[in-house]
């Protein structure tokens, strides 16, 4: 059996349309474009690469976007300071907080700063705690679950009663995944680094969401044949024969896998798209929001 590919980068394309689309109007009405504000913190490179490509893709959808840099040494009281700030300025409509901040500072007390009008990431704890509570509707949800869950149900619509499985619990990936999954119906095992007999635990997976940050560990012979396969991960993988030295992988053996799944996610070409995809519907949503 070869998978059907669940192609990210086409989906993200659509959903970067319509945002455009709705952009336009907005501005046809004399409204002002949406606004996002990142808060790069320091000088990971890796978080420049995000945030530029964020400012990129904001830029083709006509999000007006705002970018403000601290220094490693920023004190938490300049980083809550400037999220202050950006809460008060009617130009921007969504806050992005890039993470991992660097050590000594606090996430949580970040994150709790920003008006949860303008969480466009879902990473606020108000917004998380309606997550996962019945009946509660958080105002954003994280962008690379929730482009997941545009995957997994592009495949599979009905995901009442059926076996999910996330490898993963991360504030921002694995967690709200589990929480949107329950939150579908599915029936949801979350595994992480203590997790006994994992193979075993995957194989029961109808939908399994990888995202452990480890290159190709799940084997094809941890899927259970037709399953739907979202890989997360992200691992730059040496490979001389590359310009850059170095290729991207996912979590999952995609050449394995595709031979027994029902359904995959390609890397790169498949979450991470949506991820970006995600987070310009949020910041559309945050300016309906803002009126
Ligand atoms: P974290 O490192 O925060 O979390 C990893 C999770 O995997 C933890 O819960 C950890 O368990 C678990 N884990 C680690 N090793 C194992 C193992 N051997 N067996 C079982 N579980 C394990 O990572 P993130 O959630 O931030 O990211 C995961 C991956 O997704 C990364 O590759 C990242 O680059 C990628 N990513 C991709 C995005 C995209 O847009 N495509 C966006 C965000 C992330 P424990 O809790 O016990 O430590």
């Amino acid at each position: 059996m070869t998978a059907q590919i669940l192609d990210g980068a086409a989906v993200a394309e659509k959903i970067r349309a319509d945002v455009a689309q709705a952009v336009a109007e907005r501005l046809a009405q004399g409204r002002p474009a949406p606004g996002l504000a990142t808060v790069l913190v320091g000088d990971n490179p890796a978080s420049h690469v995000y945030v530029r490509s964020k400012h990129k893709a904001c830029q083709q959808v006509g999000i007006q976007s705002f970018g403000y840099e601290l220094p490693a040494t920023a004190s938490q009281a300049e980083v809550e300071a400037l999220v202050r700030e950006l809460n008060a300025d009617p130009r921007v409509n969504g806050i992005l907080v890039q993470l991992p901040l660097p050590s000594g500072l606090d996430e949580e007390r970040v994150l709790s700063a920003i008006s949860i009008e303008k969480d466009v990431d879902g990473f606020h704890p108000l917004n998380i705690g309606r997550l996962a509570q019945k009946g509660r509707d958080p105002l954003f949800v994280p962008c690379t679950p929730a482009g997941c869950m545009v995957l997994i149900e592009s495949a599979l619509p009905d995901l009442n009663g059926v076996n999910a499985v996330v490898l993963g619990r991360s504030n921002i990936v694995g967690m709200p995944m589990a929480l949107l999954l329950v939150r579908a119906n599915a029936t949801v095992t979350v595994c992480h680094s203590r997790t006994r007999n994992l193979r075993e635990v995957v194989r029961q997976a109808d939908v399994l969401v990888a995202a452990v940050g480890r290159a190709e560990m799940v084997r094809g012979d941890w899927i259970k044949p037709g399953a739907v396969v979202v890989d997360v991960g992200m691992n730059r993988v040496e490979d001389p024969t590359r310009p850059k030295g170095y290729r991207l992988t996912g979590d999952v053996c995609f050449d394995e896998a595709k031979e027994v799944a029902g359904w995959i996610t390609p890397v790169p070409g498949g979450v991470g798209p949506m991820t970006i995809a995600m987070l310009l519907q949020n910041t559309l949503r945050a300016a309906r929001l803002a009126g």
